[in-house]
């Protein structure tokens, strides 16, 4: 199993402005922005800004700040959606199912009998995704 940190990494780029996201929040430690590809309205990633492949090399404080912030979003995706509970997902390593090697938890908003969306490869509409990140801005309790 490889540990090596590829700085050319998509969210490497996002965190130094080189590719666009659209961001929810951010602190001095982390950074939260939506999933282009949501399996769910208001899928919302949240990574730490300095350099973690994955939880096999995170360091304990690049865990904690990026838990606040999977709590932070978590309650305001609840709020922004009206959704009646949130999925976390994480993934490490190819085998199991991680595709961007910067790490990164997923915050779903979920609703009861409302399935989740298969991945997809489809890139959602930019107004949609604008709109739904004001949403859980507007949401996250500071
Ligand atoms: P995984 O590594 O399996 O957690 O998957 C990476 C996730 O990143 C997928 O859900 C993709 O839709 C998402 N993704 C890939 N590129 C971007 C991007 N430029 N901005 C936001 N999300 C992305």
């Amino acid at each position: 199993m490889s540990i090596d940190y590829d700085d050319q990494n998509i969210f490497a780029k996002i965190l130094r402005g080189e590719a666009p996201a659209h961001k929810v929040y951010e602190d001095d430690d982390t950074l939260a922005f939506l999933d282009i590809m949501p399996r769910a309205p208001g899928h919302t990633l949240v990574v730490p800004k300095t350099p973690a492949r994955n939880i096999l090399d995170a360091t304990p404080d690049q865990l904690l700040a990026v838990m606040k912030t999977v709590q932070k979003v978590a309650r305001a995706v609840m709020k922004a959606f009206g959704a009646e509970g949130v999925l976390i997902q994480q993934f490490n390593e190819e085998a199991a199912g991680q595709v961007v090697f910067h790490l990164h938890f997923h915050v779903l908003p979920r609703k009861a009998g409302e399935p989740l969306a298969p991945p997809r490869s489809d890139i959602e509409d930019d107004a949609v995704l604008a709109e739904n990140a004001a949403k859980i801005a507007a949401a996250i309790e500071r």
